[in-house]
């Protein structure tokens, strides 16, 4: 897990992202389902802590180790053009 800070903290994942094209399912707000290079799925979850912290879990190995990993990239695309949605509903 790690917390999100800033955008140039993503820049490496999205540009792996974009060259890997990970599959991005939606199961519901904030909990996602991104296709593995191996196959498989991860699921990567985006959260506003209490103190107002945003934070991305992904089941892979690289975000157990507190990296940004392209599946969060390619799952944070989707979840802030959501919440961006949900703000102007
Ligand atoms: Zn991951």
């Amino acid at each position: 897990m790690f917390i999100l800070k800033a955008k140039t903290q993503l820049v490496n994942a999205i540009n792996k992202a974009k060259k890997l094209r990970p599959t991005v399912k939606f199961d519901h707000f904030g909990r996602y389902r991104v296709s593995g290079s191996k196959g498989g799925f991860y699921t990567v979850l985006c959260r506003k802590s209490n103190n107002g912290f945003k934070t991305v879990a992904c089941t892979c190995k690289g975000a157990e180790k507190g990296l940004v990993c392209y599946h969060a990239a390619a799952a944070l695309a989707l979840h802030t053009g959501l919440a961006r949605l949900r703000q102007a509903a």
